[in-house]
């Protein structure tokens, strides 16, 4: 039985692929969406209450394994997973595609520590950011930005109130270049503001920033932890899960 730890596309791809396998599994979303993309197989949906809801769940499950697959800044479900998983004696495997650092104008980027310097250097190179950081992480940008002209970009609306000059653009992705060039002219962006999420479906607004020669402010990731083994892509995750001893 394997717990899978989602909300990202990687996690959808991996449920399918162990589904076909005829592999057990349960993914697990926080529940912060209020229409998630459901993962192929069983789902359960919200939070553990913490490392000791965690870890009764391995041993209630009798969970064989866990692959943790969630989001790149989502941190705090993947330090509950590396404590839960050790106190338990659970394999733990992380899932974390690449982020964009190695992409194509990375260098030219303006790369934030954390969202408040993502806020205050945004703040400063343009009056009309193009912001993707995430409706959890809105409220560091208020404050900053309340005088600029913002297009907001969210998938469900934010609990945070947001600035009358700001325009709330509900969407969820996956994003065309032609798409992000039209969003982009429509609102005279001049700075694109985003975090390190990595992968292709989010890629396109970096594509066209760098095209269009407009300054990106992107916050970096933390240093992953190095106590667990981490894998890239769903395939190696897969061949992780086959290779452990109850496979053999
Ligand atoms: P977080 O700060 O790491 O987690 C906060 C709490 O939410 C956790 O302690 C846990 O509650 C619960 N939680 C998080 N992920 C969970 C999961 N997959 N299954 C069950 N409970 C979970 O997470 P977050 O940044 O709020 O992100 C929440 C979810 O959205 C993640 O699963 C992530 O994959 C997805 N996501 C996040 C981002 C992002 O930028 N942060 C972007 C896209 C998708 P308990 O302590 O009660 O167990």
């Amino acid at each position: 039985m394997i717990l899978l730890l989602g909300g990202t596309g990687e996690a959808r791809a991996l449920a399918e692929e162990l589904v076909r396998d005829g592999i057990e599994v349960e993914s697990s979303l926080a529940g912060r969406v209020a229409r998630p993309r459901l993962p192929v197989g069983p789902v359960r949906i919200g939070g553990f209450g913490g490392i000791a809801g965690l870890r009764a769940y391995l041993r209630d499950r009798e969970v064989t394994a866990v692959v943790d697959a969630t989001h790149p800044f989502a941190a705090g479900i993947s330090r509950n997973a590396v404590a839960a998983c050790t106190a338990e004696g659970v394999p733990l495997l992380r899932l974390e595609r690449p982020g964009w650092a190695d992409a194509p104008g990375a260098d030219g980027w303006h790369w934030a520590d954390d969202l408040d310097a993502a806020a205050r250097t945004a703040a400063a190179l343009g009056e009309r950011p193009f912001l993707t950081v995430g409706r959890q992480g809105l409220g560091h940008f208020v404050e900053p930005l309340a005088e600029h002209a913002a297009a907001v970009r969210v998938v469900d609306p934010p609990d945070v109130e947001i600035p009358d000059a700001w325009t709330l653009l509900l969407s969820r992705g996956p994003y065309t270049a032609d798409g992000e060039r039209a969003l982009m002219a429509e609102h005279r962006v001049d700075v694109v503001v985003t975090k390190d999420s990595g992968g292709s479906l989010t890629w396109p607004k970096l594509e066209v920033a760098g095209e269009l020669g407009l300054p990106v402010v992107i916050v970096r990731r933390h240093p992953a932890t190095d106590a667990v083994e981490t894998v890239s892509d769903p395939a190696a995750a897969t061949a992780w899960l086959h290779a452990q001893p109850w496979e053999r």
